[in-house]
Parts: structure tokens; sequence; C-alpha cells
């Protein structure tokens, strides 16, 4: 896999963060499992629920309509999970492959401040940020880009 040190120099006048020890990457690891395994604890629960749910014999029609109230919950719900458990797995296969705490937009650090809050977090606060202000301003030039482009031809004529 390439590693996302190569293009580290991107960003040379921002803060940098220290690289995490090995130490703070056990302790993520952690976070990131037990969240893992309380997250498929959840799944487990639910699929017994629903198994008990299958032998009730006599239903009336109060009683399916609140499973199916239940059921639109907890497929709501397992969706957000599914996508959590999807994000730990690939930080848990990043510290396999030593390549974890490393932004993937700059290759720097990432700040163990920012793992502890958020241990499945890809990028540094600097891309962050950065990719959030570009997205405000795609929002906000959408509308001025052609007058842009119109500028440009006029200037452009013999
Ligand atoms: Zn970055």
């Amino acid at each position: 896999m390439a590693s996302a040190s190569n293009n580290a120099a991107k960003s040379n006048s921002k803060i940098k963060a220290q690289p995490i020890t090995a130490r703070e990457i056990q302790m993520l690891k952690q976070k990131l499992i037990s969240d893992q395994e309380r997250i498929l604890g959840n799944f487990e629960e639910k699929k017994i629920m629903g198994g008990q749910a299958n032998y009730t014999e006599t239903k009336d029609e109060v009683d399916s309509a609140n499973e199916d109230i239940l059921l639109s919950t907890t497929l709501r719900f397992s969706n957000r999970e599914n996508f959590y458990l999807k994000k730990i797995k690939k930080a848990l296969m990043k510290i396999d492959h030593n390549e974890y705490g490393i932004c993937e937009e700059c290759g720097e650090n990432i700040s163990f401040a920012r793992l502890t809050a958020r241990p499945t977090s890809e990028m540094c606060i600097n891309c962050k940020e950065e990719s959030e202000r570009a997205e405000h301003q795609n929002i906000h030039m959408r509308g001025s880009k052609s007058i842009g482009k119109k500028i440009d031809l006029v200037t452009s004529l013999p």
C-alpha cells in the first residue's frame, strides 16, 4: 500500500502535531476495539430480540404496528453503526500497517488529542478545516463562476 507520508511537504507553515507513541496507539486501539465490540454486541442483542418476536404466535394489529416502527428504527440505527464499524475496521487495519495517525491528505501526523476525541479520524485538523472551508466556498462560488468565465473571454479578445 502506498504510504501517505510521500507528500508530507505540502503544509510546512501549519502547526505540526507530534507523532503518536506506540503506547498511545495501543490506548487508541483498545478504544477502537471496545467500540467495535459494543456495536457488535448491540447487533447480537437485536438479533435475539428479532428471534423472540418470531415465536410470538398471537399478534393483534397494535403489536405488529409497533413492530414496524421498531424495525424501521433498528434499520436506521444499524446503517449509522455499520458506517462507524467500517471506519473502525479501517483504523484497526491502519494500525496493523503502521499508517495510523497519519493524515490521508497531507501525510502529517494527526494529534493524539484529536485521535482521542475521534479515533477514526483520517485527516489532520488543518486538512479537515480546509476541506470544510472548501465546501463552504463551493456553495458560495457556484453562482459567480460563470461570471468569471465571461470576464476571461472579454479580456482575451484581441
Ligand atoms: Zn493533513
